[in-house]
């Protein structure tokens, strides 16, 4: 029987010239991601996840459903999660977006050398060869999320408008109608020597590719029921690490660091504002080397997802009175 690793997807991947973009990285505290295609306020119907069932929510207060929303467990729990867009440049020198990555490595020490270098020369860009320590999981499917807005939003799964995480908004592409997701994951049971000790399939790697495409680098078999069903009783009931030291501030100040080396300054500024309204020095001290209109950083404000604060700075209408209040 065959089954898909995730070598045959980069091998396609790199066959045809995709490269890893990183976008920046997303603090998960609680245990879990969200992938989402909307934003959704706080929800006491579902908070995001349901009663007994894995990945999918259907909810009628929020409006959550399978086609714009799921959540997943992290790997091994909390940590700051390096998430990437699948990029490449065609001969017209149009860049062209096939999707976008998510790598659930157990630590901060995964994601910080890629922040680093990008803080360092400003290029955001790894080859395919990345994700070759990854080479031998195998896929879960997870499901299709429709991009009506053309990103995908990766968040701590208890994230809601207003609440003060470290999310990014990830570019789908202007014609890509939804994507594709798989997690890679360890198999179970096969002795995995990278993360021993783990009889689940933990996912390491989440993958969303373009539907048009998805067979094309996914592949069409996945993991064998029996492990999705392994899978899914331990996305319900499986322990991760969750909880253990935040790491919203050291998220917010590598994104900044990261936009503004690649002198991406409305979102370098996003994250110093979301960063002074945490009470955080550095940011407070960073955002003195900036002039910011009203309307950027109310701007910023709601990229960041802190809506209330942006509209309160728009009834204001004075960038150093709100911050002095802040
Ligand atoms: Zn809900």
């Amino acid at each position: 029987m065959s089954r898909t690793s995730l070598r045959n997807t980069l091998e396609s991947l790199t066959r045809d010239g995709y490269d890893l973009v990183l976008e920046g990285v997303v603090n998960v505290e609680g245990g879990a991601l969200a992938a989402a295609t909307e934003r959704f306020a706080e929800c006491d119907q579902c908070d995001g996840q349901e009663f007994e069932k894995a990945l999918y929510v259907t909810c009628k207060g929020c409006g959550r459903n399978p086609s714009n929303y799921f959540w997943i467990k992290s790997g091994d729990g909390d940590g700051l999660y390096a998430t990437f867009s699948l990029r490449r440049l065609l001969e017209d020198n149009e860049v062209q977006t096939l999707g976008s990555v998510v790598i659930f490595d157990s630590d901060y020490e995964y994601s910080k050398p890629l922040m680093e270098q990008v803080i360092e020369n400003g290029i955001p860009v790894w080859d395919i060869d990345l994700l070759v320590e990854f080479e031998d999981l195998e896929s879960i499917d997870i499901g299709t999320l429709h991009t009506p807005n053309n990103y995908v939003q990766f968040s701590d799964s208890s994230w809601s408008i207003d609440a003060n995480y470290a999310i990014l908004g990830v570019f789908t592409g202007e014609d890509t109608e939804s994507l594709h997701f798989k997690a890679f994951c360890d198999a179970p049971g096969e002795g995995n020597t990278q993360f021993p000790g783990i009889d689940a399939p933990h996912p390491r790697v989440l993958i969303g590719i373009d539907s048009r495409y998805a067979d094309e680098y996914f592949g069409k078999s996945t993991m064998k029921i029996k492990s999705k069903e392994t899978f899914m009783e331990w996305a319900l009931t499986g322990m991760v690490a969750s909880h253990v030291q935040p790491m919203l501030d050291i998220a917010v100040w590598y994104n900044y660091k990261m936009n503004e080396k690649q002198e991406k300054y409305f979102t370098a500024v996003s994250w110093l504002l979301q960063g002074i309204l945490m009470g955080d020095d550095d940011c407070k001290e960073a955002f003195k080397g900036y002039t910011t209109t009203v309307e950027d950083a109310s701007g910023g404000l709601s990229t960041r997802g802190l809506n209330s604060a942006s509209n309160r700075l728009d009834e204001i209408g004075d960038l150093k009175k709100f911050l002095k209040n802040a």
